[in-house]
């Protein structure tokens, strides 16, 4: 964005100007651009070796994983369909991008809510429209207004709260030394988070969510994984989360003596990412609650030729006839 608008051309020319025919808007540019498609871009520009593929977010995998082609633990999603984008997947801070058409990569994760340089609550859509941003659609390269609907991008800031703030300091600083310490265990950032987003899902759900010391708002969402979900519910439920492993697992149990937790609220059994800090103190102090078998039951399907058979040994003609003396006779 910032190349094409120092050359006074739209993104889309620039692209196709540096990459001929490759696809590149019909995927997440961020995630999955082919980083030899950026290098090419860079040594056009002159930059040193390594700086431009240094944009893109896969920077960002050995230090969180990735379990699946659309799926990155803490990347929020960004849904793109054709040329579209169906989720608020992309952060901004409408002061920043009002100085300068910058997104930081910083703004693509799922546990970063606040602008370090002005303090106010990250936003994920247009405030009167509420699109997904998607500024190299931006009409006239003007980054400051909605592709969509054209209205102004910046307006007044939420300031975070205390408790936001402060939550994402710890996973800030965890994710820069790449590791926590939660009770006995020493886990790893992508360990912590996997506990982390099972938590978030946890706390969506309202007898989880309503007995969390301090109590959350009402929610109106629907339940979503961490990635998916919008800025104004990450910013709530993630600091409950972080709140919840601290002391570990001390005040999970709080909780637990105020209102009785099932291990099946905590940890969802056919998820296959279940990490060992959490299923430990999950299996040690919670019930689990039997689930009961259902014998299946067994359906004889008949054959097709004893259907036929029975198709035609149906005489239908008496059952017509009754109906029709029946109506006759009602008038
Ligand atoms: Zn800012
Ligand atoms: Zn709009």
């Amino acid at each position: 964005m910032r190349v094409a608008h120092a050359y006074n051309e739209t993104p889309t020319t620039l692209a196709r100007l540096a990459w001929g025919k490759r696809a590149v808007w019909n995927r997440d540019t961020d995630l999955n651009l082919d980083p030899d498609m950026l290098e090419q871009l860079g040594t056009h520009l002159g930059l040193p070796p390594g700086s431009a593929a240094g944009t893109s977010l896969q920077a960002f995998l050995p230090r969180l994983g990735r379990l699946s082609v659309a799926l990155v633990p803490g990347i929020l999603t960004a849904g793109i369909y054709h040329r579209t984008r169906r989720r608020h997947g992309q952060q901004y801070c409408p002061e920043c991008l009002a100085a300068s058409p910058i997104l930081l990569r910083h703004w693509r994760l799922a546990f970063v809510f606040s602008c370090p340089i002005h303090g106010s609550l990250l936003r994920d859509a247009c405030p009167r429209c509420d699109s997904p941003l998607a500024i190299h659609r931006s009409v006239g390269n003007d980054v400051n207004h909605c592709h969509i609907c054209q209205a102004p991008l910046a307006i007044q800031n939420t300031i975070p709260t205390a408790a936001t703030l402060a939550a994402q300091q710890v996973l800030l600083d965890a994710w820069s030394t790449g590791s926590v310490c939660l009770g006995n265990f020493t886990v790893s950032f992508p360990e912590w988070l996997a506990g982390l987003r099972l938590l978030f899902s946890a706390l969506q759900r309202p007898e989880f969510r309503n007995h969390v010391f301090p109590p959350l708002p009402p929610r109106e969402e629907r339940h979503s994984p961490l990635e998916f979900s919008r800025v104004s519910e990450r910013a709530v439920l993630l600091p409950a989360a972080v709140w919840l492993t601290g002391k570990w697992p001390r005040r999970m149990l709080d909780h637990h003596r105020r209102s009785p937790l099932r291990a099946g609220t905590l940890i969802d059994s056919r998820r296959t990412q279940k990490p060992a800090w959490l299923v430990e103190a999950v299996q040690r102090n919670f019930p689990v609650q039997a689930q009961q078998r259902r014998t299946p039951i067994k359906v004889r399907v008949p054959s097709r030729l004893s259907t036929t058979l029975a198709r035609r040994s149906l005489d239908l003609a008496p059952v017509i006839t009754r109906r029709l003396d029946r109506l006759q006779t009602r008038h």
